[in-house]
């Protein structure tokens, strides 16, 4: 058997919500509330990706990490690209992501220290459904209101520009080395392929959406491990139970059967999107929703 449930943990956090989808439990009043729940991998190990619901109340850090190479050179094995696919959002939840236009970084830099940088990043509305990939470098907050699925290169290292005036530490000088002081452009638009819908290629990791039904034998390539992420339905992968809420890391190869109304998130380290095919897909295609283009919401009064 080489599908393994990974182990779901709870993070509590200030900026986290007490209201989380059913598979997760509720969360009592005088609890504290929860901010995340990340998936790990029971044997230990540090695989490549990492998957992390995410549930806001407040607005996060105004954040930046850095890639490949400039995490090398302090020692860590890789950089940190993340992807967000939204999951449920009130009507004015937004992410923001690059800024509204090139400045420099000495300007970038005396933003953050005023709080200026709260109306230089391009803040967009976003609705259930959304997905944005967001390559290392890119300045970028998550806003209140929001659910969300995120899946990251496994790296534990933020550098904040800016907390809202939160005690939280700052790491100006790291983040302003390692930011592209720029508007976002998305990596890819997204498209499918049959019943795939092909979310982001890279370059660390490529995302896609598969819905329900769908039939086989998921093979991993021998370097890229795939991670399996069902949002809704059900269904079962080498015999166990796949139901929203569970992450599932497949080595080598794993069966997977899963009934219409199954939306599983799927991805897998690197950049190529890749065939599947021992999996049969029969779903009749649905439109995509896509809306990364969308204009940006109007700029929130300060
Ligand atoms: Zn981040």
């Amino acid at each position: 058997m080489t599908a393994t449930r990974l182990v779901a943990h709870r993070v509590k956090k200030v900026w986290g919500r007490r209201d989380l989808p059913p598979a997760f439990g509720s969360v009592p009043d005088d609890a504290e509330p929860i901010g995340e729940i990340h998936f790990e991998d029971p044997r230990g190990g540090g695989p490549e990706l990492l998957v992390k619901y995410l549930f806001t109340a407040e607005r996060l850090s105004i954040q930046v990490h850095p890639d490949d190479e400039a995490a090398h050179a302090l020692g860590h094995p890789r950089g940190k690209d993340e992807a967000w696919f939204v999951l449920s959002a009130e009507p004015d939840a937004e992410i923001g992501i690059g800024l509204r236009q090139v400045v420099a970084k000495e300007e970038l830099r005396a933003a953050a220290l005023d709080g200026r940088i709260e109306n230089m990043v391009d803040w967009r509305s976003v609705a259930a459904g959304d997905s944005y990939y967001s390559p290392a470098g890119t300045v970028h907050a998550i806003g209140p209101g929001l659910a969300l699925i995120e899946v990251q290169q496994n790296l534990d290292l933020t550098y904040r520009l800016y907390d809202y005036g939160r005690p939280r530490e700052l790491h100006l000088d790291a983040a302003i080395e390692v930011a592209d002081a720029a508007p976002y452009q998305a990596p890819l638009e997204p498209y499918r392929i049959d019943t795939r819908e092909i979310l982001a290629d890279g370059p660390a990791f490529v995302l896609e959406r598969w819905r329900g039904p769908c039939s086989g034998r998921v093979e991993a390539e021998p370097s890229r491990a795939v991670w399996i992420i069902p949002m809704s339905g059900s269904g079962t992968i080498d015999g166990q139970p796949l139901e929203a809420g569970s992450v599932w890391l497949v080595e080598g190869s794993a069966d997977l059967s899963v009934g219409a109304g199954t939306d599983m998130l799927v991805s897998y380290p690197g950049r190529g999107v890749r065939n599947f095919d021992a999996i049969r897909f029969d779903a009749t295609p649905a439109p995509i929703q896509r809306r990364l283009y969308r204009d940006a919401a109007p700029r929130r009064a300060n």
